[in-house]
């Protein structure tokens, strides 16, 4: 799936995993837990049957852009947890995907491994190529969707992370 939506499950898992009371509880547990979360997601994406409506690398602009707005607009006590949620849910792309996109888009010879995780075999994985996109706009709308959701369903934790 493309990087932006893996991106956009950051802040749903971070306001999932932080009760309102006891956000200051358990820090490093919590950090460790949202990356580790983040990663199981990005699974979940993957397997979905999916194409990629967003060009490569708009894609990666704008996953760039996102984590430096994200970044900056969290508050201090909370960046932490939202950088680990962020690099767990792209980290199975950057080590299986990210020296290959790098040799390819700038003729370097970075050396290239099997793919770690299982979602990034022929078997598992999601990806459609030249095949109809019609279910995978769908469930895409329905994740957007299901962001939305969370956040609007935990807007008192999103409140702690942006809320000045
Ligand atoms: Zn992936």
């Amino acid at each position: 799936m493309n990087i932006l939506f893996h991106l956009s499950t950051s802040i749903p898992l971070t306001v999932l995993v932080l009760q309102e009371k006891t956000v200051a509880v358990n820090r490093v547990g919590k950090v460790l837990l949202i990356f580790i979360l983040g990663i199981a997601m990005h699974g979940v994406l993957d397997a979905v049957p999916h194409c990629y409506p967003i060009p490569a690398e708009w894609d990666a602009i704008a996953g760039l852009g996102l984590m430096v707005v994200l970044f900056m607009l969290v508050n201090r006590s909370y960046r932490l947890m939202v950088m680990a949620a962020m690099a767990g849910t792209i980290f199975p792309d950057l080590v299986d995907h990210a020296t290959a996109i790098i040799n390819h888009r700038l003729g370097w010879q970075l050396p290239v491994w099997d793919k770690l995780f299982p979602w990034h075999w022929k078997t598992y994985s999601g990806s459609l190529y030249n095949q109809d996109c019609s279910l995978s706009a769908l469930y895409h709308i329905i994740l957007i969707m299901l962001v939305l959701f969370v956040c609007w369903w935990r807007r008192n934790v999103l409140w702690l992370l942006f809320g000045r």
